[in-house]
């Protein structure tokens, strides 16, 4: 290469952040080279070293681009540039890779299909036309594909492929899109698709893709092995078969994801404003859940009841390839039982979705590691993620002060993930699900297990829920660390927010939850505290309501319901008040209300949840939840936004906790609807009284500790309405943190585990 005649200079470029397995190299290689440099890029343990050699203005032309259109799945973190000695090289060279060190950092989150290889497969004249399993440097399977480290395809369910000549070729062509593209295949020499029956019997077509098509027109329910595992798939716009799906499924209500084909297809099922476009085509193509467009194509049995719909596009050229085909929206739900975790191996799903599924669509490329769908929405105009797991997981989560010991964290009991973190980075693990039955058990284990081997961490703490009956709790004792520390739930909440943050604390920590154990061994659930990331002091609550058969209370939210206007009225009801549950027969109402009136200590339940199920129940006039939180989404979507008044509230006490208490609006409401008041007017009156209480209760934490950061955390703040109001009301003296990498719910629990772990052990 030839070199200007100007002076010969010399930078070193060091990149930290998510650079190793995203095509990063080569696309160093290709810039170098469109610059006019020369030198060399390397891989190292913390991320990617170049020494560059040019005259000042290819150098800075160069150092420009770098900065400017990086691969779409990198993440720089850090990048650093010092003077070196001028060298005269004749070339730009990758060089190979100096040994591994630290190899946390080489296994990336799987990447979406990007917009080249989305191209050669529509094009006839490419090789790859119509080939599934296309990918390169910028998109395809990681994770899911990884059985070990470092991340090569040697260590991959692609080591069995043996890559064809012209594959090869491109592996080994630094100036390749495909240069060191691990999962690097082709229809001579990559994996194969084919099409089973039910019974797992291999049916012998042409084109598997165009004959599940084919079955999906004619109203059949495809079994497809995605990335990280099954999806059960059929027209969502066909109301058969998607109630067959249900009722096959076990799944009475609760919503079901669909994909399709492109932002355009997706613009005519829901209303989609900039942020929610960005989610949908973001790298990590999470299913996004936006307001449901009137009058759509849509099937009604897809979302009963629901005005928000999960949508997202393709993420593999198969899907790419399968919706052009379909031309329709898929319903694309997780391919399980109802609790059992998402199958991914190909006689497992056999087994497990046989009486599910009319047809297979399988291939011959394992699936290593389970890994769920993502959920993001938008709330205050900004993605937040619900769930956390393909497309995320394993990137990590900068630690804005390092932790002194590795550490692993377990979770809680539902929507479990568990976290390492050591140096400054922590690692959320993917979505296990509810830890409520052996076989999510064995897959928390496993997961555990795997992400713990990859990223070759020797935790030395082990952080769990105060909980004792949690399995992730007698996981964490059956763990061979020496020092394990339990960690208060709200708590980790809220530190789970302060790390999102960068916050070392104290905060003023809101975290409305359903509910958690609490440090004095009964059941919190709505709290707020006064945090730092050692400890906290529990500063507000809501007023406790029994919870009459514990589990059923949840299952069947009239009983909350009932001991709502108890509690308020006592047990001479007024009759605007037992009116609402006229449809109730008495005796299951004389059934309750003998329970609330025994001296028989019950649970007692201190969740916003609870309340928002409690009233949502009694002008809802629901009997049933056929899902958790059904009935408070309800709640929530009727609430009339131009409704601005709210119901009278009380708070309770001047020591720790004071107690929020919402009798005075359950009078009101009921009061209202003597007055003649809409559901979504004293739904909105409800969400608007939960505002100002809380507004109110940070008034009077501040007067005592003074001005702090306020952060939301906890399941409740994934209700854009609550967060969105809540907001507002601490407006402006307060701005509300929020979420938005790390779920609010318990999902993102055990990275406030691990923070206020190595808080107490190094004695903070
Ligand atoms: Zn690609
Ligand atoms: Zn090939
Ligand atoms: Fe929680």
């Amino acid at each position: 290469m030839a070199i200007s005649g100007a002076v010969l200079e010399g930078r070193r470029i060091e990149i930290h952040g998510t650079v190793q397995g995203v095509g990063f190299r080569p696309w160093v290689y290709r810039t170098a080279h469109e610059s006019g440099v020369t030198g060399r890029v390397h891989n190292d343990a913390a991320g990617v070293t170049i020494e560059a050699f040019g005259d000042f203005a290819a150098l800075e032309r160069f150092i420009a681009r770098l900065h400017i259109d990086p691969p779409p799945a990198a993440r720089i973190r850090t990048f650093q540039q010092s003077p070196i000695p001028a060298e005269l090289e004749g070339d730009f060279v990758i060089v190979p890779t100096v040994d591994a060190g630290a190899p946390r950092v080489s296994i990336p989150p799987d990447l979406a299909t990007c917009k080249q290889c989305a191209a050669e497969i529509v094009d006839p004249a490419n090789r790859r036309f119509h080939y599934p399993f296309t990918n390169c440097t910028n998109c395809g399977p990681r994770l899911t594909i990884a059985t070990g480290i470092p991340y090569d395809r040697a260590a991959t369910t692609m080591a069995p492929f043996e890559m064809c000549p012209a594959c090869r070729r491109e592996y080994h062509d630094p100036s390749d899109r495909r240069f060191h593209a691990q999962p690097n295949a082709c229809p001579v020499c990559g994996p194969r698709l084919t099409l089973h029956a039910f019974t797992g019997e291999h049916i012998g077509v042409d084109d598997p893709i165009a004959a599940a098509a084919e079955a999906l027109r004619c109203s059949m329910i495809v079994a497809i092995k995605g990335l990280g595992g099954f999806h059960l798939a059929c027209d969502a716009t066909c109301s058969d078969v998607v109630m067959r799906l249900r009722e096959r499924k076990h799944r009475d209500e609760k919503p079901f994801a669909v994909m399709v084909r492109n932002l355009a297809s997706a613009e005519t099922l829901a209303v989609l404003g900039d942020e929610e476009r960005r989610l949908l085509s973001s790298v990590e193509r999470p299913i996004v859940l936006a307001p449901r467009r009137e009058g759509s194509a849509l099937a009604p049995e897809v979302a009963p009841g629901n005005t928000m719909i999960g949508l997202f596009l393709p993420y593999t050229p198969l899907h790419h390839l399968l919706l052009a085909s379909v031309d329709a929206p898929l319903v694309m739900t997780s391919g399980n039982r109802a609790d059992e975790p998402i199958a991914f191996r190909n006689d497992d799903a056999v087994a497990r979705l046989g009486d599910i599924a009319d047809l297979f669509l399988l291939h011959d490329r394992e699936i290593e590691a389970r890994c769920d769908d993502s959920v993001a929405a938008v709330i205050a105009g900004h993605g937040v993620v619900f769930r956390r797991s393909r497309g995320f997981v394993p990137r990590p989560i900068t630690l804005s002060r390092p932790v002194a010991r590795p550490i692993l964290a377990c979770g809680g009991q539902l929507k479990n993930t568990f976290c390492f973190a050591a140096g400054d980075s922590a690692w959320l693990g993917p979505h296990v699900g509810d830890l409520d039955n052996l076989a999510t058990y064995d897959s928390y284990r496993d997961g555990v297990a795997r992400l713990e081997r990859f990223l070759q961490i020797r935790p030395e703490i082990v952080a769990h829920d105060l909980h004792p009956d949690y399995l992730s709790t007698m996981y964490a004792e059956q763990r061979p660390e020496a020092i394990h520390v339990p960690v208060q739930h709200h708590h980790a909440h809220v530190v789970s927010a302060m790390a999102e943050h960068g916050l070392p604390g104290p905060v003023i920590g809101l975290a409305y939850d359903g509910t958690g154990y609490g440090s004095d061994g009964t059941s919190w659930g709505s709290e707020i505290l006064v945090a730092g990331l050692a400890s906290f002091v529990r500063v507000a609550t809501f007023r406790p309501l029994p919870l009459v058969g514990g589990d059923r209370a949840i299952q069947e939210p009239w009983r909350i319901a009932l001991a709502l206007v108890v509690d308020a009225f006592g047990h001479d009801l007024p009759p605007a008040a037992s009116a609402l549950f006229e449809d109730i027969a008495d005796a299951e109402i004389g059934l309750v209300t003998d329970l609330l009136r025994t001296e028989m200590p019950l649970p007692m339940a201190h969740g916003l949840g609870r309340y928002f199920d409690g009233f949502g129940a009694l002008f809802l006039r629901r009997r049933k939840a056929s899902f958790e939180g059904q009935i408070a989404l309800e709640w929530n979507q009727i609430a009339d936004p131009s409704v601005l008044d709210a119901y009278p509230y009380g708070i309770v006490g001047s020591g720790n906790p004071s107690q929020l208490d919402l009798r005075p609006a359950v009078w009101a409401a009921v009061a209202d609807t003597v007055r003649g008041a809409t559901v979504p007017q004293i739904a909105a009156r409800f969400h608007n009284t939960i505002a100002e209480a809380t507004a109110a209760l940070v008034r009077r934490v501040v007067s005592e500790y003074g001005r702090l950061p306020v952060v939301a955390s906890g399941g409740c703040f994934q209700n854009a309405r609550l967060a969105e109001s809540v907001r507002a009301a601490l407006a402006p003296e307060h701005d509300v943190r929020l979420h938005a990498r790390v779920p609010p719910g318990d999902g993102g629990l055990a990275l406030g585990q691990a923070l206020v772990a190595d808080a107490i052990t190094r004695g903070d």
